[in-house]
């Protein structure tokens, strides 16, 4: 388990390769993080995660899972689309500043409903307001991604990555903490891309 310790002495770039490597063992069906009741033990009295992940609330995307990372070892803010807020921007300053995680993964993943009913502009209920995040995204596209709708693989695709990659982005620029930290080589930020069909995930920066 991740001690305080122990969290203080991984590096940023230590703390991407574990999760590369739980990815790995993951995909490959070697799992080893299983023996939950015994994780909950030895948390009981603190955490200490060495990672914080923005991921989709997606059934099939459950970042401890694909990662195979063990209760305590990672902070996960979930929510449709892995967009931002000021509210998930707070809770990573927490994760990191006041916490000590070393790195942020920005998880997008494919076949996302989020982004499919952004390319559509669905209006429903809180979900139009939530679907404004990913216009920086859409601003991406252009005449060649052809046409703009959800059954546009590709298009889908090329939206949800450039929505984790300008996520990813955009953290140092919302968060002056978090700047700071990743200006003194404290903190790494990457946004990566799960495949729920292989259940691997392909890093972007
Ligand atoms: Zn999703």
């Amino acid at each position: 388990m991740f001690t305080p310790d122990r969290q203080k002495s991984i590096s940023p770039d230590e703390a991407m390769a574990r999760l590369k490597a739980g990815n790995e063992r993951f995909t490959a069906s070697k799992s080893i993080h299983c023996d939950l009741m015994a994780q909950v033990k030895q948390t009981a009295d603190n955490q200490s995660p060495y990672s914080a992940i923005v991921g989709c609330i997606d059934s099939r995307v459950p970042p401890e899972l694909v990662f195979d990372q063990r209760i305590g070892d990672v902070f996960c803010a979930r929510v449709a689309g892995a967009i931002v807020n000021t509210d998930i921007v707070g809770s990573l300053e927490y994760s990191t500043k006041v916490a000590g995680a070393k790195a942020i993964v920005v998880l997008g993943h494919n076949f996302c409903g989020a982004i499919k009913s952004a390319v559509d502009g669905v209006k429903l209920g809180n979900i139009t307001a939530l679907l404004k995040n990913f216009q920086p995204a859409l601003a991406t596209l252009s005449k060649a991604d052809g046409h703009r709708d959800s059954h546009n693989d590709a298009l889908v695709q090329k939206v949800a990555e450039a929505s984790a990659r300008l996520t990813a982005a955009s953290l140092t620029k919302r968060s002056p903490i978090i700047k700071a930290l990743v200006d003194a080589k404290q903190l790494k930020i990457a946004a990566a891309m799960h495949d729920i069909t292989t259940g691997k995930v392909t890093w972007l920066s």
